[in-house]
């Protein structure tokens, strides 16, 4: 008879870890919701869970609220720790994988992922690199900030953003590299274009 532990394992492998990265307004959020249902994995989203705790005005919310409308990074100590909570609250070792939106956004995320993954026995399979050009991201931001309601959907705020991305959140993508786990999506096309690239992409790793 197989013991507990032997079937949390047998879980473990299974799994498939991916990282949608790119810049604001690349489209990692609505490449996540068709790969959540594509592939029933868990997708989270730092920025919504961010969101959700201003919503409820909680003590994080009010804290994060602050970098957020100045388009700035909330620390790195916040982000991990909620992410960590959102792992256990979703019991994610029991799933088929998950598909993380906006984290990691700085090599010290990214090497607190890894130790969170590793405490879980498993590991990020893939970084997806969505590439959009500046004036591109631009364009989108500003139309979707018509209708986000996201007060970070600004000119002033937007720029802030991908300067922020460029030095502080690029980086990520050369940690990834050195594994061996980095492939490029040119992320300019039709949705289902990209998604097709995207799904490959997994494919590939399964
Ligand atoms: P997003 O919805 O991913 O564009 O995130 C909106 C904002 O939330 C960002 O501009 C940051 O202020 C904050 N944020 C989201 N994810 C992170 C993260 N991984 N690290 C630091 N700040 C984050």
């Amino acid at each position: 008879m197989e013991t507990e532990n032997e079937i949390s394992n047998q879980s473990f492998s299974k799994m498939i870890n991916i990282i949608l990265f790119g810049a604001p307004g690349s489209g990692k959020g609505t490449q996540s919701s068709l790969i959540e249902q594509k592939y029933n994995f868990h997708h989270i989203s730092t920025g919504e869970l961010l969101r959700e705790e201003i919503a409820k005005d909680s003590e994080v919310g009010k804290f994060a609220h602050g970098f957020i409308s100045k388009g700035k990074l909330v620390p790195d100590d916040l982000i991990i720790q909620l992410l960590a909570k959102k792992f256990d609250e979703l019991n994610v070792v029991h799933s088929n994988g998950i598909i993380l939106d906006g984290f990691p956004r700085t090599v010290g995320q990214a090497e607190a992922l890894e130790v969170l993954f590793e405490e879980r026995g498993t590991h990020t399979d893939l970084l997806l690199d969505l590439r959009v050009d500046e004036e591109e991201l631009i364009n989108r931001l500003l139309l979707r900030g018509q209708t986000s309601g996201r007060n970070d959907d600004n000119m002033d705020i937007i720029h802030k953003r991908i300067s922020i991305y460029n030095n502080q959140t690029r980086p990520v993508v050369d940690f990834y590299e050195k594994l061996g786990r980095h492939v490029e999506i040119d992320g300019i096309g039709s949705v289902e274009e990209i998604f097709e690239k995207i799904s490959n992409a997994i494919d590939g790793v399964k």
